[in-house]
C-alpha cells in the first residue's frame, strides 16, 4: 500500500457523519412536518415493522434510548426488588444501571479473551438471588450464546440481552437480539445504526412481554382504549427519528459489509506487531459473525501509544472513559476483577466507522506502526 501523507482522522466525525445523506433528510423532515406527525406515528410503526422482520421477531418498540429500554424490559419481565442480574463489567455503566432502576443488583463479572462476557465466570457468580444473565453484545460482536443458554437453563435463569452495540451481529448464524426473553438496542449518533439524537428499540419474541413494554413508554396507557392499568414512563423513540433511521436501515448491509472491510485493512496493516493484540479478525462462514462497532485493542504502553496517535492526528477513544462497571467505587461495588482490570489498562479503540476512507484507515495503521518501530 501507498503511503499517506499527514491528516486528520478524528475518532468519529460527528460533523460529517451524516453529510452525505443531507438531502434526504431534510426531505424527510419536510415530509414529517407537513403531516404533523410527530409522536407514535405511521414512520415509527414502519420503522418497527422492519426492525423486527430484519430480526425475524415478533416485536420491536421503539423507545427514547436504550437505557431507558432496558430498565422498561426488566420491568416487564418481571425483575424483583433483590434479584440479583450477572453482567459483564465490560459495558457501558446504563447497563448496571438498568438493573439497579428496575429494582434488581447488577452483579458484574469478568471478561474473555474476545473482551466479551466470560460465559466461564457466570456459574462462581450464582447465589440464591440470581434472578438473570445479561450477556453484552460488544463491540458488534455477540456472545458464545450456546454457553451461556445452557448455563441459563441448568440454573433456570432468564436471559436478557444489551445488544446496544450488537445490530447485525450473529453468533453461528443467529443474530443478537434474538437469544433472551428480550433484547434492546440503541440508535445514539455513534452507534452502527444512529440517529440524530437519542433512541433505542426493545425487541421480543413475547407478546405479553411487549405488551407490558408498549404500556411502560407510554404512561401506561393502553395504545388502543387509552385505559392506564400500570404506572408508566414518557420513553417514545420520536416519529421523526423513526423516519431518518429506517431510510438508513435500508443501507444497512452496506454499511455493515464496510465495516467488516476496514477492520480486515486494520488486521492486515496491524497483524504483524508484537506489543499489541487485535480484536478477533472478520470470518466468512466462521462462529462469529462479527460488525465492528468499535474496533477496540489491546496496546502495550497505551498511554504513550494514545499520545502519540494524538500528534499525528489520530482521534482514538478509551471505551467508558477508562474503567469497568466494578471500578466506579462510588456506586458501591466491591469486587476486584483482575482480567478486566488488566484490559482496562491496555484497551483502546482506533476510529471505526462509515465516514473513514482507505486512506484514512492506511494512515493510522502507518501511525501505529511507526510508535512500535514497525517498518510502514
Ligand atoms: C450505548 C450503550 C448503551 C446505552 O444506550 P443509550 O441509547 O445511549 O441509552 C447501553 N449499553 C451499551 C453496551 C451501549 O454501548
Amino acid at each position: 500500500m501507498t503511503k499517506v501523507l499527514s491528516r486528520a482522522v478524528p475518532f468519529f466525525d460527528y460533523q460529517n457523519a451524516f453529510k452525505p445523506y443531507e438531502e434526504e433528510f431534510v426531505g424527510i423532515f419536510r415530509d414529517v412536518l407537513s403531516r404533523g406527525a410527530f409522536i407514535q406515528q405511521r414512520d415509527l410503526e414502519t420503522f418497527e415493522e422492519n426492525l423486527a422482520s430484519y430480526l425475524g421477531v415478533r416485536h420491536a418498540i421503539g423507545v427514547g434510548n436504550a437505557t431507558d429500554g432496558l430498565i422498561m424490559a426488566w420491568r416487564a419481565a418481571g425483575l424483583e426488588p433483590g434479584d440479583e442480574v450477572i453482567l459483564p463489567s465490560h459495558t457501558m455503566v446504563a447497563s448496571a444501571a438498568s438493573v439497579h432502576f428496575a429494582g434488581g443488583v447488577p452483579v458484574p463479572v469478568e471478561c474473555a479473551a474476545d473482551h466479551l462476557l466470560d460465559p466461564e465466570a457466570i456459574e462462581p457468580a450464582i447465589t440464591a438471588r440470581t434472578r438473570a444473565i445479561m450477556p453484552v453484545q460488544l463491540n458488534g460482536r455477540t456472545c458464545r450464546m450456546d454457553r451461556v443458554q445452557e448455563i441459563a437453563d441448568h440454573h433456570g435463569l432468564m436471559i436478557l440481552e444489551d445488544a446496544a452495540q450488537g445490530l447485525g451481529s450473529r453468533y453461528r448464524g443467529r443474530l443478537a437480539g434474538t437469544f433472551g426473553v428480550a433484547a434492546v438496542f440503541s440508535f445514539y449518533p455513534a452507534k452502527i445504526l444512529g440517529c440524530l439524537g437519542d433512541g433505542g428499540a426493545v425487541v421480543t419474541d413475547d407478546d405479553r412481554l411487549a405488551e407490558q413494554v408498549r404500556l411502560l413508554r407510554d404512561h401506561g396507557r393502553d395504545p388502543r382504549t387509552g385505559e392506564v392499568s400500570r404506572w408508566g414512563l414518557n420513553s417514545r423513540l420520536d416519529n421523526l427519528q423513526a423516519a431518518l433511521l429506517d431510510a438508513q436501515f435500508r443501507r444497512y448491509s452496506d454499511v455493515l459489509a464496510r465495516r467488516r472491510q476496514l477492520a480486515s485493512m486494520y488486521q492486515e496493516l496491524l497483524g504483524g506487531i508484537e506489543e499489541i493484540r487485535l480484536p478477533p479478525a472478520p470470518v466468512e462462514g466462521g462462529e462469529h459473525y462479527d460488525t465492528f462497532q468499535n474496533y477496540e485493542l489491546q496496546a502495550e504502553r497505551r498511554d504513550e501509544l494514545r499520545d502519540h496517535l494524538r500528534g499525528q492526528g489520530v482521534g482514538t477513544l478509551i471505551q467508558w472513559g477508562g474503567k469497568a462497571v466494578h471500578q466506579w467505587r462510588g456506586l458501591g461495588f466491591d469486587v476486584t476483577l483482575p482480567r478486566t482490570e488488566l484490559f482496562f489498562e491496555r484497551c483502546l479503540m482506533l476510529p471505526m466507522n462509515v465516514t473513514l476512507t482507505d486512506e484514512d484507515v492506511v494512515y493510522v495503521g502507518e501511525s501505529v506502526r511507526r510508535f512500535y518501530g514497525a517498518r510502514a
